[in-house]
């Protein structure tokens, strides 16, 4: 299992493929989170070494944006994500 990627969460992803811990998981937008969990399959199965690097860094430039995106919904106290 591996780490949350959101910034100071400590919590376990809720799965192989995801980046994010269930709570963080449900502060995305339905597209967001379908789009993350895609890159990620897309890395894990990539073939070639150079193309899951590529995938992995577009995974990373994508979850940072994501990441933003969930702050600034947090700080307009959009408390209807649920
Ligand atoms: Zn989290």
């Amino acid at each position: 299992m591996s780490v949350c990627r959101f910034p100071a969460c400590e919590s376990e992803t809720g799965g192989r493929d995801a980046v994010f811990c269930a709570d963080h998981h449900f502060a995305c937008t339905r597209a967001e989170a379908g789009f993350l969990l895609r890159i990620s399959i897309s890395a894990r199965r990539a073939e070639s070494p150079a193309d899951r690097e590529h995938l992995r860094e577009q995974l990373n430039g994508y979850v940072a944006q994501t990441v933003r995106k969930i702050q600034e919904r947090q700080d307009k106290g959009a408390s209807s994500v649920a």
